[in-house]
Parts: C-alpha cells; structure tokens; sequence
C-alpha cells in the first residue's frame, strides 16, 4: 500500500525504513530539504549495515531504497492508505498537521502519531476523522526494536485498531494495544524510574556510576536509567514527567529538581555533549 510519513528525523526515517522494507511504497514528507537529505542517507546506511550483517540482500537494499520518494509538499500525503506522523512533540505543531492532512486525504485513509506522550483523543478531536486516527508508537532504533505501543483514543473504531495492528504485524512488529492515558504504558512506567534514579543521584544515595550498575546488573536492564536518560535526552524526560504530572494531578509523578536543573542549564544528554555523563 501507500504510505506517508510526515517528518524525516530520528523516528520517521526508521519508520519510512521499515515500512519500505517490507514492500510498501513509502514516501517521507519533510518540511526541510535537509532533513530529507539526511533521512535517505540514514536509511541507506542501515540498509548497507544489514546488508554486511546478511540480514538483508543487496538487491532487498536497493529495492527498499527505490520504494522511499522523499517531497517537501505535504499535499503528496493525499496518496498514501496511511499516514504516520512524527515530527516535533508539540501539539500545537501536531494539530496543525493533522487538520491539514484531514483536509487533503481521502476518507478512508487512517492518520496515526508517533507522539510519545500527547492524548490521541485530542489529536483525533481536531480532525473530522476521530474514528480513524490511532497511536503508532514506534520505538527508537525502529528498524531494530519489535514493539508498536497501538493506543487507541476515544474514539478510535475497531476497524481502525485492526487495520493499525495487522499493518504492525506485517511490518515483523509485535503491536500491543494500550488505552490513551498519559504516557501510554511505556513512559508511564518508564519515566517514573529515571526520575527517581535523577531523585537518587540528587539525594547522595549513590553516585551517577553506582546507580546504573545497580540497575544493570541488579535487574538485567541494558543500559541503566541516568546512561537511558542522557541518550533519551533529558529536555524529552522532563517534558513526558510534565504530561504524567499534569495528565493525574498526581504529587508521585513531580518532575525531580535535578532533572530540571540539568535541562535549564543547557545538559541535554547525548545530543548536547553532557547530561549525567560527559560525550566527546
Ligand atoms: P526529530 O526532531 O528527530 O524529527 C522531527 C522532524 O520533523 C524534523 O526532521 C523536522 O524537520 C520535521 N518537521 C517539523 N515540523 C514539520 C512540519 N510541520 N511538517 C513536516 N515536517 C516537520 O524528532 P523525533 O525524535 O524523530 O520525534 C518525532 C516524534 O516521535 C515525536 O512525537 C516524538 O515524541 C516521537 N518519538 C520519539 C522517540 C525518540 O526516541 N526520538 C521515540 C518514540 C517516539
């Protein structure tokens, strides 16, 4: 089928990449060239690693590549069957997308957001498509990691969740339907962690080291909270502990003070050089 993807960054080229990959023809609508630019060079590098890890032909690779157009103009997301949003976690910025999109797709074409952390109900409500308009949270690397947290909004209608799940499935995705309450499962359970591990490292219960072993090799996670957080970035930390916070009135989800220090002083994580750790 056809698919649209609304925004080339980290999310919508990985989403673009799988779904090109599994034979849909895929196009990433970008507001800026660059990121276009820099969406197809992404893909084509992860396509040529799997290609040497033989995961995937060197035929496959092209033939994925050959499926991705890539356009500025968002009228070209009138073609696609689906459309995937995932630019900035704004809702201004989301809203304004989807009542365009609303406007310009067909009926029958279901709008999905890889929002994170905004109410699907809410995006759906500024549509005349509630109905079909659905969560499609992907996670980060996309094209490596299995699960597509489905949430469902108000109104989303069961045709639209199935449509939704069985797309996943056939992506080689495992889809798990969750309700539209602030921060779905995933950061619901999630953020409340690293904000106590930040709480932790706050308090002196123990240092920045000693509180990611523990959780390392304690409780077999990867990566431990603070090394997480850094490489989630701490500005996206702070902003889904402010919707859990917001969402339940709930003093147990409060943003840790460090965690907001860290983000007023520029200390993003990764992507700034510093947060808990320092990066080259
Ligand atoms: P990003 O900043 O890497 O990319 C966003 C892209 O959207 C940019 O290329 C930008 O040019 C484009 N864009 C902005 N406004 C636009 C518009 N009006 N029209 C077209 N393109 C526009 O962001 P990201 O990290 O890929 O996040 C995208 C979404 O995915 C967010 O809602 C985020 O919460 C969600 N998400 C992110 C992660 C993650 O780990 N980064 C994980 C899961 C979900």
């Amino acid at each position: 089928m056809k698919v649209s993807v609304i925004g080339g960054g980290t999310m919508g080229n990985g989403i673009a990449h799988v779904f090109a990959q599994h034979g849909h023809d895929t196009t990433i609508i970008d507001s800026s060239t660059d990121a276009l630019d820099r969406a197809r060079a992404t893909i084509e590098k992860n396509l040529g690693r799997m290609v040497k890890k033989e995961k995937i032909s060197e035929d496959d690779a092209r033939a994925t590549l050959d499926r991705i157009t890539t356009t500025t103009d968002p009228g070209a997301a009138a073609e696609g069957r689906l459309v995937v949003e995932a630019v900035f976690e704004s809702f201004e910025v989301k809203r304004d997308i989807f009542q365009k999109l609303d406007g310009i797709c067909p009926d029958e074409t279901v709008l999905a957001s890889n929002t994170s952390s905004i109410s699907l109900t809410k995006i759906g409500g500024v549509t005349g498509r509630a109905d079909r308009t659905i969560g499609m949270h992907f996670m980060n690397p996309v094209p490596m990691m299995k699960l597509v947290e489905v949430i469902r909004g108000q109104a989303t209608s069961d045709a639209t969740l199935q449509f939704v799940t069985e797309t996943a499935q056939q992506l080689g995705k495992v889809p798990v339907t969750v309700q539209d309450y602030p921060g779905f499962i995933s950061n619901r359970v999630l953020m409340p962690m690293i904000n106590e591990a930040v709480y932790c490292l706050m308090e002196g219960v123990a240092t920045r080291e000693a509180i990611d072993e523990v959780m390392k090799l304690g409780m077999a996670h990867p990566m431990g909270p603070l090394t997480l957080a850094d490489f989630i970035g701490l500005d996206i930390c702070l902003d889904i502990m402010e919707v859990l916070y917001e969402g339940f009135g709930d003093s147990k989800y409060r943003p840790c003070p460090l965690l907001r220090r860290m983000v007023d002083a520029g200390f993003l994580g990764r992507k700034s050089g510093r947060g808990f750790y320092e990066y080259e």
